[in-house]
């Protein structure tokens, strides 16, 4: 009888010690910090978008401005600056984006992965416009050429924080690529069909200098290239005479800037005997609401370019 349990004896013990040690080294795995999902914190939406993009379920991404949330005027509320600290890697747009942050920005740098995703553009490709002396055109995501080479600092940043999945981001960097590229392309043809003299984008601020430059449409902004500029009657005048003369058929709101200096441009045109439809809502430089079309990027720029198309053609 004896000799026959033993071999059973030793099985058991046997079985004991490999599920003790498979419940080990799971437990170790769960705990190690290299096989969670890095967390990766964007300032913008579009930003911790291209994270998602890339990173797909390797990250954890956050974004610290939500729908409607101006970025030039955003200041970094505690929240912000505790999910900041946890971060293992922070994304930002730079060219003065986020005008408000800036030394949170540079202080965490210190201590930080981060990275100005639109800060490594070349500059030859950037906007200088001669009226805001020194300062580049923040607002490169509206030129998906330039997006693309966003997407390539992300993509560079994630593979060194991680570099054993290298390949899948860079796997996932190419795919959405392609996506972006045949977005660029309908933008193109969207936009080409706006007779030519009606093709004239009006908004409350700088925010589609690269768009217009991109994609061939004439663009004007009350306020400069950051809302924090004011505006005075002499760019109200000046736009409700371009308004005028050209027989433009409308402007447009955008979700991230009080309605108020738009109005005050549409209320110039009817005072002078003339009328201007308000065009729509356009997504400048936050996206809409999570879990809609608007709250991804390329939906935001879809968003956008159906709306211009509609009232303008
Ligand atoms: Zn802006």
């Amino acid at each position: 009888m004896l000799k026959i349990k033993t071999p059973h004896l030793f099985l058991s013990w046997f079985s004991f010690i490999a599920v003790l040690t498979a419940a080990f080294t799971a437990s170790i795995a769960a705990a190690d910090p290299s096989k969670a999902p890095l967390k990766v914190v964007a300032t913008t939406g579009m930003i911790a978008d291209l994270a998602e993009e890339v990173g797909g379920d390797r990250v954890d991404v956050a974004a610290l401005m939500g729908p409607g949330v101006d970025p030039h005027l955003y200041k970094a509320t505690l929240s912000d600056l505790q999910q900041l600290q946890r971060a293992d890697l922070i994304l930002y747009n730079g060219l003065h984006l986020e005008g408000k942050m800036a030394e949170v920005l540079e202080k965490l740098a210190k201590k930080k992965p981060s990275v100005a995703v639109a800060s490594g553009i070349d500059t030859n490709l950037l906007l200088q416009p001669p009226e805001y002396e020194g300062q580049y055109d923040p607002h490169v995501w509206f030129d998906i050429k330039l997006w693309i080479k966003a997407m390539e600092a992300v993509t560079l940043s994630l593979s060194e924080q991680r570099p054993e999945d290298k390949q899948f981001f860079e796997s996932n960097a190419a795919a959405y690529m392609a996506e972006l590229l045949r977005l660029d392309e309908w933008i193109r043809e969207q936009i080409a069909s706006i007779p030519k003299a009606q093709r004239v984008l009006i908004t409350a601020h700088d925010a589609f200098g690269y768009f217009g430059k991109a994609y061939d449409i004439e663009v004007m902004g009350l306020q400069g290239l950051s809302t924090a500029s004011e505006f005075g009657l002499h760019d109200l005048k000046r736009l409700v005479d371009v308004i005028i003369d050209r027989r433009i058929k409308a402007v447009f709101v955008e979700s991230s800037v009080p309605q108020k200096f738009i109005l005050a441009l549409k209320e110039g045109v009817q005072a002078r005997g003339a009328e201007v439809a308000l065009g729509g809502e356009l997504f400048s430089d936050a996206m809409g609401e999570k879990g809609t079309p608007e709250g991804r990027y390329t939906g935001m720029l879809r968003h956008n370019v159906s709306t211009i198309v509609q009232a303008l053609r």
